[in-house]
């Protein structure tokens, strides 16, 4: 389904002109495996994406075998995350200097106070970061998450006018199930809100993965076979964790949506 069928069936997209949305992570690569082909979705419609990212990763993997001397990753994955963010038709990312893994040690409001300072920046109509256990358990994605939560309340409350609705990205019970992933902390199936095809930029989407050199080593799923990476990678799924307009960019993402607007 591309836009020009949506708009033949009669339905109108909503406009995106003037659309902005604030995906807030932990690490450089949170950004490429959940949801880098709906954000590149969006960016080919016009939405505004941006990429709020606190730590540049410097717990991370220097390469197997290392691109970069230890001291130097964190510089080496900010250029990742610009080369992934580029791949995907985004705005450059934003990158704070928090220690990678220290996230759950940092002030809830200080760490609010910087996710509300870019929502007053670019008035985001959706945010979006992970589920409050971070899927992987990761304390730092738990961190993003609540932190997150509570800048969208805060804005909803002091009554940001663009500010729609704040998503989490998820992984279905029942995919987990089939590719034997038990280790993620997953979401029942019905309580999935949004299911993106991401397949038209599967390619931008792989193009984005592979920005982030030192860390291909420590995703599995680049070593599984390709029909498994196109299950996982394939789809991408959200859950609206809260909202205050009934309508929204990513909404009109659902595969459910743009099936019924097809008929
Ligand atoms: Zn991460």
């Amino acid at each position: 389904m591309n836009k020009t069928a949506v708009a033949d069936a009669g339905i109108k997209p909503i406009s995106v002109a003037e659309h902005h949305l604030l995906a807030v992570f932990a690490h450089p690569d949170d950004e490429a495996f959940r949801c880098a082909g709906t954000l590149a979705l969006l960016a080919q419609r016009g939405v505004h994406v941006h990429v709020l990212t606190f730590t540049p990763g410097q717990a991370g993997s220097c390469g197997q075998p290392p691109i970069c001397a230890r001291e130097e990753l964190g510089a080496v994955r900010t250029a990742e995350l610009q080369c992934s963010c580029q791949a995907l038709g985004l705005e450059p990312p934003q990158v704070l200097e928090y220690t990678d893994g220290g996230l759950a040690g940092v002030a809830q409001e200080d760490g609010v106070a910087r996710i509300a300072a870019c929502i007053q920046a670019i008035h985001p109509q959706v945010l979006l970061t992970w589920l409050p256990h971070g899927l992987s358990g990761h304390p730092d994605h738990a961190a993003v998450s609540r932190w997150t939560l509570a800048a969208y309340q805060q804005a909803k409350d002091a009554g940001l006018e663009a500010l729609a609705a704040v998503y989490y990205l998820a992984v279905p019970d029942s995919l987990a199930r089939e590719l034997g992933l038990n280790q993620l902390h997953t979401l029942p199936d019905q309580d999935v809100t949004v299911t993106v095809d991401v397949q038209p930029v599967w390619d931008q989407k792989i193009a984005a993965i592979a920005c982030h050199r030192t860390q291909a080593g420590e995703s599995p799923i680049l070593q599984a076979s390709l029909e498994r990476q196109r299950r996982f990678l394939g789809w991408e799924h959200f859950y609206r964790a809260a909202a205050c307009q009934p309508e929204d960019v990513l909404l009109w993402m659902d595969v459910s949506k743009l099936e019924s607007a097809s008929e």
